[in-house]
């Protein structure tokens, strides 16, 4: 007979094995889980969705875009390797997660994060900043290094028996995928994988464009696009192939330029039409760089833009140059 007032968990679910592990822990003890992912155009919801199925649980997605982008441009406890402030972001999930807790009666939150796993955000200083700092405080339990840690409320109250949690702690991930044979769980992702901050030349791009154009959607979005560099002020695109170079001219906008070869092959290349005219011929020597130009000829552009369209001969940019302009 099912429990009419079961013990509910709110666990954060990424879809990684160490969350689907802190879930498979918690239903083992007769614990009803709802699993709570985030999406954002940085990341998003499949794993978790793939988790959720596979562990037969519902799962809440909430958008996490706007949260994200603030964090970015003031990260309190800094980025990592890449532009990821992920300190602030996990314990902004977890605050979110602790107003739902609130909100919608579960009795505490967990979470898959395992001890100095990742150094920067899970030391046993972050887990207690990320407790204290999220408001979920002594009901957020992570099952998988509860023994390590300080004992919770819902293990206090003996909601969950600590007995059966466990002690993982550090890098080596061979205890969980020990674990996850032992539960029958073969099927997950591989850990970092999911979130394009945490990649250092993402990283990159997504500063320069925080420095120079500010956190907006749609150049966000762009960075995926292409090859870039800067002018001046001004970002120039250049298509890898054929399907960035149709989504390029399909994208650009009114108050942009569209450059490309007139006479050979080669990319299209967007930029602002803001530029002054000696930019617009560095973007077409840029541009001309990826064409098939013959060594020493000048390449014929055609330029797209506001007022009618014009061509101009232009000499491919150096190595040096492309080095030098390549964010
Ligand atoms: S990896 Fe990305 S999603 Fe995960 S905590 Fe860091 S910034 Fe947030």
């Amino acid at each position: 007979m099912e429990n009419p007032n079961p013990i509910r968990s709110l666990s954060l679910l990424s879809g990684g094995l160490d969350s689907q592990l802190a879930a498979r822990l918690l239903l083992e003890q007769g614990i009803e889980v709802h699993g709570l992912t985030f999406t954002s155009i940085f990341f998003g919801a499949r794993a978790a969705e793939k988790a959720a199925r596979q562990l037969n649980v519902p799962l809440l997605i909430e958008d996490f875009t706007p949260t994200i982008l603030a964090l970015i441009d003031h990260p309190k406890h800094g980025f990592g390797a890449g532009l990821n402030p992920c300190i602030d972001c996990h314990i902004a999930m977890v605050r979110r997660a602790g107003e739902l807790m609130r909100e919608q009666g579960f009795q505490f939150v967990s979470t898959g994060e395992v001890l100095n796993q990742r150094p920067m955000s899970q030391h046993r200083q972050a887990l207690q900043q990320v407790a204290a700092e999220s408001g979920a405080g002594d009901y957020l339990l992570r099952p998988l290094s509860a023994k390590l840690l300080p004992e919770t409320e819902p293990e206090k109250k003996r909601w969950v028996d600590r007995a059966r949690l466990l002690a993982f702690e550090g890098r080596n991930r061979k205890p969980q995928m020990a674990l996850a044979r032992e539960l029958g769980i073969t099927d997950y992702p591989q850990p970092a994988g999911g979130c394009l901050l945490t990649d250092p030349a993402y990283g990159k791009r997504l500063k320069d464009l925080k420095t120079h154009e500010g956190l907006d959607i749609i150049p966000i979005l762009r960075l995926r696009l292409g090859r870039h560099f800067r002018v001046g002020a001004a970002r120039v695109i250049v298509g890898r192939n054929q399907a960035e170079n149709e989504q390029l001219e399909k994208e650009r906008q009114s108050a942009e330029y569209l450059l490309r070869p007139r006479d050979i092959p080669g990319p299209n290349t967007i930029l602002p039409s803001s530029v002054t005219e000696d930019e617009l011929l560095q973007a077409a020597a840029i541009c001309a760089r990826y064409s098939d130009f013959l060594p020493g000829q000048p390449v014929l552009m055609e330029i797209q833009g506001p007022g009618n369209p014009r061509t101009l001969a232009v000499l491919p940019a150096t190595p040096d140059t492309i080095a030098t302009r390549r964010i």
